[in-house]
């Protein structure tokens, strides 16, 4: 895509924010010396409004156009439901759908710990920590008070301040004196709500505790606003008892090592960020909290768990933080995430994030059961095989024929794609 670059390679390009995003692309490409493709390729935001996408981050030139699939066969605490989700990563929603399919009877059963987001003010330089704590905490109605008058809208919809917990930290420059505060973010993911009232406790906080404060921030830790969703495959619906504790010693293996439950949980957030994509929510907010939990104890694991119950099927469990909204950020403005938010139609966060957790689980039942079974390159294979063959230079009606062959060949790879596309283009 690029050709020669252009004469003036700085980066100092003064007022660059302030221009279009066309003015701003014709910069770029003058820097990098883009062709007329790349410059029309980002030219064209497709269905995002260019007004729209120069509001929502900084020196916006174009869009990343991401495809959004939908997951079939879910049914969730009895409700039937099609998920949208967001992903470039190939058989992420064949995934859901096929361990949907496999329990579609009696489906996914969910709960919530509620909507509670925790914002942290961190006080240094304390000379008596342990009676700044209660200094701090004798305040409760104070605080609880300034909290509430930062966003009565809020409160208006039954959100607002919960509760107050002050932590001692042993650091190298001494014990810092943490304070949280407990927030019902009710329909928001929240992190503009709880950081706008961090901000406005911090002056009084570094009084009571006669130190000073310097972060005033969410924790992406949200685990007071957890979801969970648990599930049963029938071993008779899944391939016998050998797939059943295939699965089983797979979920023990991540349990026990964290090489292993990196990637498995990896798997997870497949299902999980790309809903939480499509629905315009903060899919690094809900990562780093979703592996933050995975390593509570000290040691990191797996977010899942797999036993047999007493009937002898597959008992499946999912729980983490799921920080996310309707309302807030993307959600609301972004015409695609609302328009995914209307396909779920969801008319809570807690519903939002009870979905998410099931689509979780599903993901990872899928995933466990190829590894344990025939490993999951034959899954992949057709939908990588597509990717091969359009890298290799196939269009069209060309790009199925080409995959086709080379996964009848067994060889999905560039050099034999092109091989392939020459035979199907000479006829
Ligand atoms: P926001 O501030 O845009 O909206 C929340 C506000 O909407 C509430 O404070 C309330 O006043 C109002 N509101 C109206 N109807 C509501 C309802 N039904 N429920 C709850 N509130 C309602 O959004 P936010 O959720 O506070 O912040 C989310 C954004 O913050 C995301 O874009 C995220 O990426 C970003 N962010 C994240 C982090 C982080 O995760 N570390 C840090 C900073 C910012």
């Amino acid at each position: 895509m690029t050709s020669a670059a252009g004469q003036n390679r700085s980066s100092r390009i003064a007022g660059f924010h302030k221009k279009t995003p066309r003015e701003r692309l014709d910069l770029v490409a003058a820097f990098a010396g883009l062709n007329e493709t790349a410059v029309a390729h980002l030219a064209n935001m497709g269905n995002l409004d260019p007004a729209l996408a120069d509001k929502l981050i900084e020196n916006v030139i174009g869009t990343m156009n991401v495809p959004v699939g939908v997951a079939t066969n879910m049914k969730i605490d009895g409700e039937d439901v099609l998920v949208p989700m967001a992903t470039e990563e190939s058989s992420v929603v064949a995934a859901v759908c096929n361990a949907a399919r496999q329990n579609y009877e009696t489906g996914f059963s969910t709960s919530v710990s509620g909507n509670l987001m925790i914002a942290q003010v961190q006080a240094v330089e304390v000379r008596d920590p342990a009676a700044a704590r209660l200094r701090i905490l004798e305040r409760r109605d104070e605080i609880k008070a300034a909290c509430d008058a930062c966003d009565p809208v809020l409160v208006s919809l039954g959100g607002g301040f919960r509760d107050l917990e002050v932590r001692l930290l042993d650091t190298p420059s001494g014990t810092m004196v943490i304070t949280h505060l407990i927030v019902d973010t009710r329909d928001a993911m929240g992190a503009n709500a709880v950081n706008t009232m961090a901000e406005k406790l911090a002056p009084a906080i570094a009084g009571w505790a006669q130190g000073r404060v310097y972060l005033r921030i969410l924790s992406n830790l949200a685990d007071r606003r957890l979801a969970r969703a648990h599930a049963v495959w029938r071993t008779a619906d899944i391939g016998g008892e050998q797939v059943r504790d295939g699965i089983v010693s797979a979920y023990q293996f991540a349990a026990a090592d964290p090489y292993r439950a990196a990637t498995h949980n990896k798997g997870i957030m497949n299902g999980i960020s790309a809903v939480v994509l499509a629905t315009g929510n903060d899919t690094r907010a809900v990562e780093a909290g979703a592996h933050a939990y995975a390593a509570r104890s000290g040691r990191y694991t797996s977010l899942t768990t797999y036993e047999v119950n007493a009937d002898g099927d597959l008992s499946a469990a999912i729980e983490l933080p799921l920080a996310v909204g309707l309302i807030g950020g993307a959600t609301k403005v972004h015409p695609t995430a609302r328009a995914s938010l209307a396909i779920l139609g969801v008319s809570t966060a807690e519903r939002l994030a009870r979905i998410i957790a099931a689509v979780g689980l599903a993901q990872n039942f899928s995933a466990l059961k190829a590894l344990a079974t025939t490993g999951i390159q034959k899954g992949h294979m057709a939908l990588h095989a597509q990717n091969i063959a359009m890298m290799a230079g196939a269009v069209g009606e060309e790009v199925d024929k080409v995959a086709r062959i080379l996964v009848e060949r067994a060889s999905v790879r560039m050099d034999v794609a092109a091989k392939v596309l020459e035979e199907v283009r000479g006829g």
